[in-house]
Formats: C-alpha cells, structure tokens, sequence
C-alpha cells in the first residue's frame, strides 16, 4: 500500500477505485489480478498509479461481484462505460476528491443517491449510452486460465461473510438487518411495522424476522422508569445508559443536558 505523504480529510482507500464510490469498510475489497485483468477487458486500460496515494487500492464488493459476472457472461454490461480517472490533486482544499467528499450521514439507505464532486483531479464515470456496446468478456487477451479466475475469487472471498451465488437473488432481511435500516430511516413504531410487513408480503423478511417486534420495541427500556403520580422518571441512569449501547455512564458529561432538558 502507498504511504501517504499527503494527509486528506478521508481516507483514499475507503473509497472505490473503479468508480470512486465510498465504500462501507465490510465491503472494500482489495484489487486483486483477477480485478485488474476485467478492468483492462472491459475499460482497455490499465488500473495506473496504484502506488500514489491519490489513487485508491480498494475495489468495491458490488464491481467485484459485477466484473466476476460480465466475465462469466452472467451481465452485459458494468454500471459505467468509463472508469474513474484518478490524477493528482493540486490542492486539498478544492481539488482533492478525498477532501471535497463529504461522508457525514451517509449509510446503505442513502449511498446510491450520495452526490460526489466533479474536480479536474477525479474524472467520474460515463455511463453508456447503449448497454449493448458494451465490450464483450475475452479470455484471448489473458494470461490467466478462468480457472485461476475462479479459484482467486474463492480466496478472496473465503475471510468474508460474502456468498457470491446470493448476489443475484433477493436477500431477505434478518432481524439485525431490518433493525439497522430501521434505524437509518429513523421510522416510528407504526411506519417500521408497515414496512416490515410489506416487507414480509413480498418474501423479502428471513422466516424468523417478526414484524411486531418494534410494537414493543421499549419494553426492554422500560424498567429503568418508574411511574408515581403524575411523575415518570428513570430510577436508573446507569443501567439505561448501557442498555442503550454507550459504553459508560459518566454524570459530568450529562450534567449540562440535565440542565438543558429542564428548561424546556
Ligand atoms: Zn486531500
Ligand atoms: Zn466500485
């Protein structure tokens, strides 16, 4: 990996290379010579300057996964008809893609519609104007048997909780998973359960996800209040503020919050 000489706002490698997308750090993948060998295939250049620290040495799962199937004849066509093209920034302050991309907020809700900034020193992508130009997978132009292809992508894939043969059917959600997109979406009681069970009409929920659970979903909080008269109050701080997931409970850094609730 290029050591950086040069200190940017995010980190370059969290980003894709093929096309400059930001990428969730479960799903970076590295560039592998099965990645390389499919860009050039498919884009008729090579993935260049790696070494500099302007250029990302990540590959995101979705180009893995799309490249792996244009090669197999699985898909016609990548998302974009051009790679990103990576040059060195001038500045950091109004042409660094590292620096300009702003990454707060973002989350797997929102990550396909996040806007990224056009800059001399990162070329986006075009994308085709007709999928059915797009170049068709050749095995002549490789060094590598499609052998070796598959048994790469095996390796690669083997440290991770990834099964490519599942990226083509629907994925339904678990509970863990529609928790989170939940979650993200900050929906109330009554849109996460309508969500859910549209969610489970169309067989998109695994068969143990219940879509009551968020009916509830305070029930575990709710013995850390107690109710007198007219007063509820929270009769133990420390054990809601650890159920809650934070790790201590430190009452200076709460004071100032105390005073402000009160307030109100
Ligand atoms: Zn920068
Ligand atoms: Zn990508």
């Amino acid at each position: 990996m290029a050591t950086k000489k040069r200190r940017c706002l995010n980190d370059s490698n969290s980003f894709c290379v093929i096309y400059g997308e930001y990428t969730f750090a479960k799903y970076r993948k590295s560039i592998t010579d099965f990645v390389k060998s499919a860009y050039f295939k498919y884009f008729g250049v090579h993935i260049s300057n790696l070494q500099k620290p302007w250029v990302p040495n990540t590959v995101c799962q979705n180009c893995v996964v799309s490249s792996r199937q244009w090669s197999n004849g699985k898909r016609s066509a990548l998302k974009f008809k051009t790679p990103m093209i990576w040059w060195e920034p001038r500045n950091h302050h109004d042409d660094c893609y590292f620096c300009m991309v702003n990454i707060t907020g973002i989350n797997s809700a929102n990550r396909d519609k996040w806007s990224y900034p056009t800059l001399s020193s990162a070329q986006k992508p075009l994308t085709h104007s007709d999928q059915s130009l797009a170049p068709v997978p050749s095995t002549s132009s490789t060094s590598f048997e499609p052998e070796n292809i598959e048994n790469e992508e095996e390796k690669q894939d083997s440290d991770s909780d990834f099964t490519p043969s599942q990226e083509t059917k629907p994925q339904p959600f678990n509970q863990s998973e529609l928790n989170d997109l939940i979650r993200d979406l900050n929906l109330s009681k009554e849109s996460s359960e309508i969500l859910a069970s549209r969610l489970k009409e169309k067989n998109l929920l695994t068969p143990d996800t219940k879509i009551t659970f968020y009916r509830t979903r305070e029930k575990d909080l709710l013995p850390y209040f107690s109710s007198e008269e007219n007063l509820v109050y929270c009769n133990n701080v420390e054990g809601l503020i650890q159920k809650m997931g934070l790790q201590k409970y430190i009452p200076s850094e709460w004071r100032l919050l105390l005073i402000a609730a009160k307030e109100v």
